[in-house]
């Protein structure tokens, strides 16, 4: 375990610290640190060695992401969509696993996942795009929305309805090739956060996708989506995480360096307070966060229940540790530059993402009633 942090501390100190505002404020450098991080092995860590991946365990995939979200949330976010669309085509034949899961998983190709449409976010068993088959191929027609890696990604897993009369189990996953003709790209969405992320919708206009790239069987993409977002919850929960932990560091930092009053501000009683309330949140969060990514590699029963647990709490806490590292700042916390600014604009985003918390709310009061 140790070996991982180890690992992903050095190569992040190596090949992201020093370019960490070129990276969240300028966009640049991000192909290559991505095709650098792709060669070492970061893009399939818990994926098995067959299918070009590390073959490690979720949980040591988790404890990589919460360093790398550490010290950028965009490309740490680049790789967790990338990584829902390597999750779902886990589930495909070996056909399409040979065909683009090695080369996701070494970073060869990027991958986006496409479930959200404009009219059907929080319950997607609404999306209206259609995939009618058509002798060898099917025929993709519909609008995805918000679709993370959109624009860099060369394959997206798209989900459609095959049968456009029934809710969750009309639902099927695709792959689908950047430049397949009818596939249009929108403008990218001006976002609070994380500028050089790419989000946009995406059009599908009679777009033909050979058969053989259905994921799974027909009908049983929403389990498939269900399945894979447990995953991509616990790896959100692991970004939140790291933002924290940055958050913190930076407002110790500074506690100690600003003087009023005649004394450092981290002689303050209230800022004592403020960075106890925000390292009690950063531990617990870093705990149920680990104890779900060990539910995965234990393959409990309740680790979907465990996943949506991390999600909320993880997430609310950033928001909520980000907010007081601000306010440790003081005015220099609202100017742009400081890195706390951003760490709270970024934070916002978590707590929206792979299910808002609202939603995990009511997955978690559903198991619990349930019994
Ligand atoms: C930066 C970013 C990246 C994203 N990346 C992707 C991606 O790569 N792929 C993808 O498919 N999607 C992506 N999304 C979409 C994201 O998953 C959705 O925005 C999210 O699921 C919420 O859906 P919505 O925006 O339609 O909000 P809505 O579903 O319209 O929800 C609006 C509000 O109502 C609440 N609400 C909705 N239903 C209920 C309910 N039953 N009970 C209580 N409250 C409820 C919500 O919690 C929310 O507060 C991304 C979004 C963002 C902002």
């Amino acid at each position: 375990m140790e070996r991982i942090e180890e690992i992903t501390t050095e190569v992040c100190k190596t090949l992201i610290e020093p370019k960490e505002k070129d990276i969240e404020e300028y966009g640049l450098n991000i192909k290559e640190i991505l095709a650098k991080l792709g060669e070492l092995g970061f893009f399939g860590i818990n994926f098995p060695k067959e299918f070009g991946g590390v073959g490690l365990s979720f949980e040591e995939s988790v404890r990589a992401s919460m360093i790398l979200s550490y010290y950028t949330s965009t490309i740490s976010m680049i790789i967790g969509a990338h990584q829902l669309a390597s999750y779902t085509i886990m589930n495909a034949s070996n056909y399409l696993k040979e065909k683009y899961l090695k080369d996701l998983n070494r970073g060869k190709l990027i991958g986006a996942f496409s479930l959200t449409e404009p009219q059907a976010g929080s319950d997607p068993t609404t999306i209206k795009t259609t995939a009618v088959l058509d002798g060898d191929y099917y025929i993709l027609n519909g609008t995805k929305a918000f679709v993370t890696n959109a624009g860099l990604a060369n394959i997206y897993v798209i989900f459609a309805k095959t049968d456009p009369n029934a809710l969750a189990r009309g639902i099927s996953a695709f792959v689908v090739e950047s430049n397949s003709k009818g596939l249009h790209i929108g403008r990218h969405e001006e976002k609070m956060a994380l500028p050089y992320l790419g989000n946009a919708t995406l059009t599908l206009q009679d777009v033909k996708v050979p058969k053989e790239n259905l994921i799974g069987r027909a009908n049983l993409g929403f389990i498939i989506a269900m399945k894979t977002l447990d995953q991509g919850r616990v790896l959100t929960a692991s970004g939140a995480v790291g933002l924290m932990e940055r958050a913190l560091n930076e407002s110790i930092k500074y506690a100690k360096e600003r003087v009023q009053g005649g004394v450092p501000i981290a002689n303050h009683q209230i800022i004592q307070s403020y960075l106890a309330e925000m390292k009690t949140l950063l531990e617990t969060s870093r705990e149920i966060v680990l104890r779900a990514a060990k539910k995965k590699d234990e393959e409990a029963k309740d680790f979907g229940l465990f996943s949506s647990i991390a999600k909320y709490f993880a997430t609310n806490s950033a928001v909520s540790v980000s907010r007081l590292a601000t306010q440790i700042f003081g005015g220099s916390g609202y100017i742009r530059g400081y890195v706390v600014e951003r760490l709270y604009r970024e934070a916002k985003m978590y707590e929206i993402v792979e299910g808002t918390n609202e939603i995990q709310k009511l997955i978690i009061a559903n198991q619990v009633l349930k019994g």
